[in-house]
């Protein structure tokens, strides 16, 4: 393979552009409808929402947030053997932007199919993305790493900005008497949210065709090529996805008869086993797979202990979307210089930090040099930093229990702590995946990856889920301990996996 032109971006290769470009709107469409989420289920009918309970709206925020990232491991497999990391990125971006037009469709109706479309094209775009940015360096170019920062903050100034736009539209006064104007219902505000962020893919797939020559041939190809190879895979695809839509068919038919009631809780529930099995069935078939070499496994082992710890971590710091978002729009002083805002756009603080605070981390790993910490510290750090983000939100949970809302600031703390712990987990998470991963698994390592967020989210909406049966400051209080005692145990796993790393 030819690499792509090595210049053109910040000193980085020009194909940087056009991946930093694309993620940056695929990401605003993300983050920019995930801020409307559970605001939107939850509010009131005459107000345009769906009128669920949080009980209800919790899980679901956590199924789909869970399937977007779980959906990365076929995502990979298909670009890795059937069409290349190219062609998936494209085909990604076309269904979420569809999902995202299915949603603007003011019709509860389409609601879950919306959801589907971008569950699919997420996956099949994320993981591949930022493979194709390592398709960009030589595998000794040391720019590979700041690129990879480069591209992280791509991700979160698509995050930063989209929550603004997203929830300006969906829920601020101003727009409402603009749609009252045009002789249109107010309450249609939400999907107007929605359709900007079809509209952010758009922009990020016109600019992925039109700028696409700078990529060279990087993902062109699958990386399968064997002909015998690919038939194969071929016909994988084709029976697992006949058996996953046979089984949907079923289930539908079953519920439909009447024989079976689903609800969103046992759906919830179903999934919560199946993506535990599916966890404990991926590592035992790693770790128990007789061709590695004793290092290899012992890396394994690593990247299992890490994955625990970013499940652990994914879970609180996803709440962002779900219990500190109610937490914003219930018991929060949305409102600054005088100025109100839509709760919504609380979930572009965390990106703002990121922004932020990333130069800073890039540069102090490097100067600590031969002090930084292990990974495994680095963890052990970010839970401490995410727990503290929920502690703190203790005493502000007993000032909004007398019905009063807090002032911003308490979540503007919250987010800053979170985002610390982020910076100790995030970048570096990915980086030690690349790096502990058996050549031949590589890119299956980036799903892993991103399956931890998965289980993390799943957690996460699952504790929407009790928002409403506890009180605020146990629950709060309850999720910052849990990070804690993973803290511990993080901390506790530092020597003997450096231990273990160091002997041969
Ligand atoms: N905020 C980052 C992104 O959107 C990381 C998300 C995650 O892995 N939980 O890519």
């Amino acid at each position: 393979m030819t690499l792509p032109r090595q210049t053109g971006f910040f000193g980085h290769p020009a194909g940087l552009r056009t991946l930093f470009f694309a993620e940056l709107w695929e990401r605003f469409s993300y983050y920019g409808m995930r801020a409307l989420l559970v605001l939107f289920m939850t509010a009131p009918i005459a107000a345009g929402g769906l009128g669920w309970d949080v009980a209800k709206a919790g899980p679901i925020y956590g199924l789909y947030t869970a399937m977007v990232y779980l959906f990365s491991l076929p995502g990979g497999w298909i670009a890795d053997r059937l069409i290349g990391q190219r062609s998936a990125v494209f085909w990604g971006g076309v269904l979420i932007m569809c999902g995202h037009i299915v949603l603007a469709i003011p019709f509860e109706a389409s609601f879950l199919p919306g959801l589907g479309f971008v569950v699919l094209g997420t996956g099949l775009l994320k993981p591949n993305i930022s493979t194709m940015v390592g398709h960009l360096y030589a595998p000794d170019d040391e720019r590979r790493d700041a690129g990879f920062s480069i591209f992280y903050i791509a991700i979160n100034i698509g995050a930063l900005l989209a929550p603004l736009v997203t929830a300006s539209l969906a829920q601020e006064q101003w727009f409402k008497d603009v749609l009252t104007g045009w002789g249109m219902s107010p309450a249609s505000s939400w999907h107007w949210g929605f359709g900007a962020t079809a509209v952010g893919m758009a922009l990020g797939l016109i600019w992925y065709v039109v700028d696409g020559k700078t990529l060279g041939d990087a993902g062109m190809k699958p990386a399968v090529t064997d002909a015998a190879d690919a038939a194969k895979a071929k016909r994988q695809f084709w029976t697992a996805a006949a058996v996953i839509l046979g089984f949907v068919a079923l289930v539908a038919a079953l519920q439909v008869s009447g024989t079976i009631t689903l609800t969103t809780q046992s759906v919830s529930n179903a999934f919560g086993v199946f993506l535990l099995l599916a966890v404990l069935a991926f590592f035992s078939w790693l770790l128990l797979d007789r061709s590695w070499t004793t290092e290899e496994r012992k890396r394994l082992v690593v990247t299992a202990v890490l994955f625990l710890g970013a499940a652990v971590f994914w879970s609180v710091f996803e709440q962002a979307g779900s219990t500190l978002t109610l937490f914003a729009e219930r018991s929060t002083q949305n409102e600054l210089l005088g100025m109100s805002f839509g709760s919504g756009k609380w979930q572009s603080v965390n990106s703002l930090w990121v922004v932020i605070l990333a130069p800073i981390f890039a540069w102090l790993w490097v100067r600590l040099a031969s002090r930084n910490p292990s990974s495994t510290a680095k963890f052990s750090l970010g839970l401490v930093f995410v727990s503290a983000s929920f502690i703190l939100m203790v005493p502000a949970a007993q000032l909004a229990a007398s019905g009063d809302r807090v002032g911003w600031w308490w979540l503007l703390g919250c987010y800053f702590l979170q985002t610390i712990g982020e910076m100790c987990i995030s970048p570096v998470g990915l980086s030690a995946m690349t790096k502990l991963a058996p050549a031949r698994i590589g890119s299956m390592m980036m799903g892993v990856w991103f399956m931890a967020t998965s289980v993390g989210n799943f957690i996460g909406g699952q504790v929407a889920s009790v928002y409403e049966k506890f009180s605020l400051p146990q629950l709060f209080g309850v999720v910052g301990l849990y990070a804690l005692v993973f803290a511990g145990v993080m901390a506790l796993l530092v020597k003997p996996i450096k231990r273990m790393l160091a002997r041969t």
